[in-house]
């Protein structure tokens, strides 16, 4: 089990989505949220939306594996589907805040967490703001989300700066396939 974890703008998802395209046979968990959808987000693709109270019966069902609150949302990692691909031998990426990714560890010592980081906060700052998709609240959040974040990213066993997409998904090709 692979855990991806980096600031809201390093470009995880690209970064992922090309990873995946290289390498078809890796799982990807698709997490549940009650964050409202993205404009290009699509329910069971990007994520699948759910209300809270749905939410809440899942976690509280023991349906996830881990779950935290992020950015005053609940997301979580829904746990047959995982438990799923990886009796059947594959490997499975997830993509989690640090909260998720200490969880994951403490459940599963053998997962190995990779940290996403942006070459730098300036690149940070214009990823976001070329994005779009983020109030002025909400960035100036992810932004101080970000700072907190680099901080304990020793937590990690993987770091990847995402300067160039190629050199990062080489990087990460490199982590797995070691
Ligand atoms: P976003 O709202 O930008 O899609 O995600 C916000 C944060 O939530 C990101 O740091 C992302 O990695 C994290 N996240 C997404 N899905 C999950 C999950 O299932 N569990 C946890 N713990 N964090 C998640």
């Amino acid at each position: 089990m692979f855990v991806i974890s980096g600031p809201s703008g390093a470009g995880k998802g690209t970064v992922i989505q090309e990873l995946l395209r290289r390498r078809p046979e890796i799982a990807l968990s698709i997490s549940v949220t009650t964050r409202p959808a993205r404009p290009q987000e699509r329910n069971g693709v990007h994520y699948t939306f759910v209300s809270e109270s749905e939410f809440k019966g899942m976690r509280d069902r023991g349906e996830l594996l881990e779950s935290a609150r992020v950015h005053g949302n609940f997301y979580g990692t829904p746990r047959p589907p995982v438990e799923a691909a990886l009796a059947s031998g594959r490997d499975v990426i997830c993509e989690l805040d640090i909260q998720g990714a200490e969880s994951v560890k403490r459940s599963k010592p053998e997962a190995i967490l990779i940290f996403i980081e942006p070459p730098s906060m300036d690149d940070l700052h214009r990823r976001l703001r070329n994005r779009g998709t983020e109030s002025p609240n909400d960035m100036s959040t992810r932004i101080d989300a970000a700072y907190a974040e680099i901080k304990r990213k020793e937590v990690y066993d993987h770091i990847v700066i995402n300067d160039r997409l190629e050199d990062a998904v080489g990087d990460l090709v490199r982590i797995l396939d070691s």
